[in-house]
C-alpha cells in the first residue's frame, strides 16, 4: 500500500478484467476506495474480493456504459457510497469482430461506437458533474494503440478509440480552471485473457507481434494500472489532455 491517492474516491468501469481490474488494484493499492463496475457481476465482483483481501477498499455496481441511466447510477452510487468522486477511470471497451469495412455489419460498427465512444462520452459528463461539486478531479480513459494510427481490419474500434483520444483533448480544454484533469493510456499489446486465448491458438502470429515489439514483451495489465493511478494523483498534476502510450516505444517508431 502506498499513500499516492490517500482520502480520494474512485471509479473503475471493464474492472472485472485486464485492464481495468489491474486499475483498481492500483488505485486501491494507492489508498482510494474504489468502485469496481463491470456488465459482469461474477467478474467485477472477484476484483472486489482481491481488493478486500489485500486489505482495500472496494464495492461492486454493476454497469452496461453504452446506457447512460446506468452510468448516472453509477456516479451517483459512487458519491452516495464514499461521499464524492476525485477519480475515475472509464476503460470499457470492445472491438467486435475483425473483418474490412465493405464486409462489416452495421449492428458491430453501432455496437463498438456505442460502447467505446458513447459509454465514455457519458462517464466523462457525469463524472464532470459530479467532480464539479467538491472542487475537481482526475480522469483517466482508455484509448489504445489503435487511438494513434490505422488498424486494417479494425475500423470501428479505431474510429472509436481515435474518438476517446479527441474527447479527451477537448474536454481538458473546458475544465482545467476548474480543477479537473483528463486524460488517456493507449495501451500496447497487453497479456490479458484474451490475448492469452489468442496466444495458446495461434502462436505464429502472437510471435510474430512480440518480434516487432521494442521491449521485446508486450505490457502486462499491471502496468497499465500503475500509468492510470499516477495520472490520477497529484504527481501528475500538470499532464493535461494527453494520450500516454503504455507500450514499451512500439508508438515511438510510427
Ligand atoms: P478484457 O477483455 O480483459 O475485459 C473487458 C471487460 O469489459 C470485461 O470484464 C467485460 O465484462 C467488460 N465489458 C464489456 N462490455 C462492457 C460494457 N458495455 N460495459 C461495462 N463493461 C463491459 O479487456 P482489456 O483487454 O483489459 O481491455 C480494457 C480496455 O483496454 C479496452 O477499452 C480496450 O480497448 C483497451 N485496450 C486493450 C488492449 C489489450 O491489448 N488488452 C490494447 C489496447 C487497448
Amino acid at each position: 500500500m502506498t499513500e499516492l491517492l490517500k482520502g480520494k474516491a474512485g471509479l473503475v468501469t471493464a474492472a472485472g478484467s485486464g485492464i481495468g481490474r489491474a486499475s483498481a488494484i492500483a488505485l486501491a493499492k494507492s489508498g482510494a476506495k474504489v468502485m469496481v463496475s463491470d456488465v459482469s457481476e461474477e467478474g467485477g465482483k472477484e476484483t472486489v474480493k482481491m481488493i478486500r483481501d489485500n486489505g482495500g477498499e472496494a464495492q461492486f455496481f454493476k454497469c452496461d456504459v453504452s446506457d447512460e441511466d446506468q452510468v448516472k447510477a453509477l456516479v451517483d452510487e459512487t458519491v452516495s457510497a464514499f461521499g464524492k468522486l476525485d477519480i475515475a477511470h472509464n476503460n470499457a471497451g470492445i472491438n467486435a469482430g475483425q473483418v474490412k469495412i465493405g464486409e462489416m455489419e452495421s449492428e458491430d460498427w453501432d455496437k463498438t461506437i456505442k460502447i467505446n465512444l458513447y459509454g465514455v462520452f457519458y462517464c466523462v459528463k457525469h463524472q464532470i458533474n459530479a467532480m464539479l461539486e467538491t472542487g475537481g478531479g482526475s480522469i483517466v480513459n482508455s484509448a489504445s494503440g489503435s487511438g494513434l494510427e490505422g488498424s486494417a481490419k479494425m475500423t470501428p474500434y479505431t474510429a472509436s478509440k481515435h474518438g476517446v483520444v479527441g474527447l479527451t483533448k477537448s474536454v481538458a480544454l473546458e475544465y482545467g480552471k476548474q480543477g479537473i484533469r483528463i486524460n488517456a493510456i493507449a495501451p500496447g499489446a497487453t497479456i490479458t485473457p484474451a490475448i492469452e486465448k489468442w496466444a495458446q491458438n495461434q502462436p505464429e502470429q502472437y510471435n510474430g507481434v512480440l518480434e516487432s515489439l521494442p521491449a521485446g514483451e508486450m505490457s502486462t495489465p499491471e502496468d497499465q494500472g500503475n500509468v492510470v493511478a499516477f495520472l490520477c494523483s497529484d504527481l501528475a498534476k500538470q499532464i493535461n489532455g494527453v494520450t500516454v502510450p503504455v507500450d514499451g516505444g512500439y508508438t515511438a517508431g510510427k
